[in-house]
């Protein structure tokens, strides 16, 4: 599979203008991805494969929102899932030549703390991490593979959702296992790592005062965690080993006690196959509501006995964890929301903020309403935000600086 007028000649010849930054996000049966140009925070395209397999679908949309007609191909494989991607790109923008393809990884294990340009060491490195997160990083690597031939020549980016949280104090990076277990790379990683790098940029920008503080930022959407950020660094993350621990998700268990773990295969006689499916796939909103949604607008407007336990539970957790982030920085300044619950949802965001007037947390329920960026109410020692979070924008940027094209390069 080769890419042409998407060419593989990276930037040679091409102006800039011409120059374009693919972002792309493999899941275990989806495919997002973003092409950005040479310079801007507007995307080109964005779209999305999902189911890929028998049932795949893709939907593509240009800047404006309007649908891209998607080229004609069954989408079997993450391979043939982006092939049609590029054949779709090509036709809606036969000039365009990729210069380089950023990747969100989920795993960096405890070397990298910074995107990396791929070559077959890092390829072999970030295999061996597989075993640290089966469900995501074998995904991500046949995106990386696949771009590669896709785009041979081209600068793959490797972009870690674990390379925020590497700086974090030895306490919030251990088990209290035997410790042979932290020496073979059994540690809180911490995930999100690159929408918390987005937000942390942004409130650099927007509010440089809290930034040079004690900042919460609670990233809730189908994956939820939150993180303790003291003076742009990573102090504290609700995740751990895995993607499954701290705050419950859409499908995720979150925190748990292991003792759970070892009743269901003494007890229930469920092998770890059983176990795994249970806890990231029939557990968090959707276990908690009985079976009734994962989707926290759903929960919300069915006003039932079971919507209400569910959403209570999820208060309940977040504002465990920000009392205990508080506490870790000696205060809050700011608490940050971020993700397709925490910038949509009025109720969550209300809810979470309810009774915390100890903490300084006061929100303003007009602000509030209208999902300004803003919402704590004037007189609030601790600032309130929303804000949108672009984890698609970290990968590009981190393309365009491996080619060495800065943000304000000149078209
Ligand atoms: P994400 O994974 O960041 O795309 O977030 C997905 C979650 O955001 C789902 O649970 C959605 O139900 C939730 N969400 C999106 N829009 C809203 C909304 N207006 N009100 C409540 N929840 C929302």
């Amino acid at each position: 599979m080769t890419a042409d007028t998407i060419t593989a000649e990276a930037t040679a010849g091409a102006a800039w203008h011409d120059v374009g930054f693919l972002a792309l996000n493999a899941g275990s049966s989806s495919l997002k991805f973003a092409v950005f140009p040479a310079q801007g925070e507007t995307a080109l395209a964005t779209g999305q494969a999902d189911r890929i397999g028998p049932e795949g679908t893709l939907k593509i949309k240009d800047a404006a929102g309007q649908p891209i007609e998607p080229a004609q191909g069954a989408l079997t494989s993450h391979d043939t899932a982006l092939a049609i991607v590029i054949a779709t790109l090509k036709r809606a923008f036969p000039d365009l030549r990729i210069a380089a393809v950023g990747h969100r990884v989920v795993h960096g294990g405890i070397h990298y703390t910074a995107p990396v340009v791929v070559d077959e060491n890092v390829l072999q490195t970030l295999s061996t991490l597989s075993s640290f997160a089966p469900l995501h990083q074998p995904h991500n690597m046949s995106g990386i593979r696949a771009a590669m031939e896709a785009f041979p020549g081209v600068a793959q980016i490797a972009c870690f959702d674990t390379a925020f949280h590497r700086g974090q104090p030895l306490v919030n990076d251990m088990f209290a296992l035997p410790h042979r277990y932290y020496e073979q790379g059994v540690r809180r990683y911490g995930f999100h790592g690159l929408s918390y790098e987005y937000i942390t940029g942004e409130m650099a920008r927007i509010a440089p005062h809290l930034m040079a503080g004690r900042v919460v930022v609670a990233h809730l959407g189908n994956g939820a965690s939150m993180c303790a950020i003291y003076r742009g660094r990573s102090v504290a993350s609700s995740m751990g080993f895995s993607a499954l621990d701290g705050l419950p998700m859409g499908t995720r268990c979150g925190q748990l006690d292991p003792g759970v773990m070892l009743y269901m295969l003494d007890q229930e006689k469920l092998n770890t196959a059983q176990i795994r499916q249970i806890l990231y796939n029939e557990s968090g909103l959707l276990g908690l509501s009985g079976g009734l949604s994962n989707d926290m607008r759903t929960l919300e407007e069915a006003d039932t006995p079971e919507s209400h336990r569910t959403i209570d539970y999820f208060v309940f957790r977040i504002q465990r964890e920000l009392g205990a982030m508080a506490a870790v920085m000696g205060g809050i300044d700011a608490l940050v929301f971020c993700g397709g619950i925490g910038e949509n949802s009025r109720v969550i965001r209300r809810r979470v903020c309810e009774r915390l007037g100890w903490m300084g947390i006061e929100i303003d329920h007009g602000r509030n309403a209208e999902s300004a960026t803003v919402i704590s109410s004037e007189f609030a020692r601790t600032t309130v935000m929303i804000v949108p979070t672009r984890e698609d924008l970290v990968i590009a940027r981190a393309a365009r600086a491996a080619v060495g094209l800065p943000e304000t390069a000149a078209t």
